[in-house]
């Protein structure tokens, strides 16, 4: 399985937008001030530089608590004295072990030379190696061609910007940065008009991700290696596009789910009601859909006043190839989903949402 577009080395992309006066770059600047870069060096920044030096700045202590709560084994690490690279490179090793192949397995790769790291990719898809070898030759092969193209097509659209070709920052822009622990992914692309994972907000977001873990399934203990296969704003193919949502994965088919925000039970549209459960809140003008559901416990009309309301089982229904919960939140009452095949995000932040700031 030969695959035509030229692989290219990600991981050695600088990333050339300049900081402008957006609340994500405003942000950084402030950081940068405060690790001791002057006015005058900010100003000669672009993204790229930030991610580098970031990377040697030591970790934060919100950072330093997550880790200590994911990693039961980072317990008794003197964390204060580790830089981000660091810890970054720690959650890529702790993901790569959640990719262990069986012997069976990686002969078949090897035989229809898939390497490695497509595989992995090839997983956000699939969600399994036993799912990816399923497939025919011909239709992974056009998975990572669309893949590697989509890499190609971003660096190209970046270069054009950086080189004053383009006068405005194209909003379907997607940049690769390190992901946060929890995610199974290392390095991702995320849209960068969503600016949700990007440098500033990473670590934010990653404790805001495990608290509405542990409250859709009512989880108290330490999560296994990975609880998001997806994140709100990457590139997803199932999707053609962005991203609409987070997806969270705990156990298998059957497992409780909890609702993590209030409001009105809803009959969603009669295409998506076997797998679909919808919850309309007038309080705060927002619907949350919760996807793939393989059962619905509560009955259309009820009011969930608070959270934890077992509202049904997690299943792999619908749009998807295992069992996981994909959660979206939409602004007025509405089910619509997110189904477009552009980069518009139909959906709004989920991070902004009560039980993802642990309040
Ligand atoms: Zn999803």
């Amino acid at each position: 399985m030969s695959i035509s577009i030229p692989k290219i080395d990600a991981t050695k992309i600088h990333t050339t937008i300049p900081l402008g006066n957006d609340e994500s770059s405003l942000k950084i600047k402030e950081e940068l001030k405060d690790h001791g870069c002057s006015d005058k060096e900010i100003a000669k920044m672009d993204l790229g530089d930030y991610q580098e030096l970031s990377a040697s700045w030591a970790m934060s202590a919100t950072r330093i608590e997550v880790a200590k709560e994911i990693y039961p084994e980072l317990a008794n690490e003197n964390l204060t004295k580790w830089t981000n690279r660091q810890y970054d490179n720690f959650i890529k090793e702790k993901n790569l072990e959640t990719f262990a192949q069986t012997q069976s397995q990686a002969e078949e790769f090897k035989a229809r030379d898939i390497t490695l790291d497509d595989a992995i990719w090839l997983t956000k898809i699939y969600y399994s190696f036993d799912g990816i070898l399923k497939q025919s030759d011909s239709v992974l092969k056009k998975q990572l061609e669309d893949r590697y193209q989509f890499i190609i097509d971003n660096i190209i659209k970046q270069a054009e910007i950086q080189m004053g070709i383009k006068a405005n920052p194209d909003p379907d822009l997607y940049i690769q940065v390190a992901s946060f622990a929890g995610y199974k992914y290392s390095n991702d692309w995320f849209l960068i008009s969503v600016s949700t994972h990007v440098d500033y907000w990473r670590g934010i977001q990653e404790q805001r991700t495990l608290t509405a873990f542990r409250a859709l399934y009512q989880y108290t203990g330490t999560p296994s290696s990975y609880f998001t296969t997806n994140l709100y704003g990457t590139y997803s193919q199932s999707q053609h596009g962005a991203h609409e949502g987070i997806d969270f994965v705990y156990g298998g088919i059957g497992t409780d789910i909890f609702n993590i925000a209030t409001g009105v039970v809803r009959a969603p549209k009669p295409s998506h009601a076997e797998h679909h459960f919808c919850i309309y809140d007038s309080g705060t003008n927002k619907s949350y859909s919760y996807l793939h559901m393989n059962s619905k416990i509560v009955s259309v009309g009820t009011t969930l006043s608070s959270v934890g309301t077992n509202v049904g089982t997690q299943g792999n229904k619908g749009n998807a190839d295992g069992a996981h919960v994909h959660f979206e939140v939409h602004s007025g009452n509405t089910d619509t989903l997110s189904l477009e095949s552009d980069n518009v995000l139909g959906s709004i932040s989920p991070y902004q949402m009560q039980v993802f700031l642990g309040e």
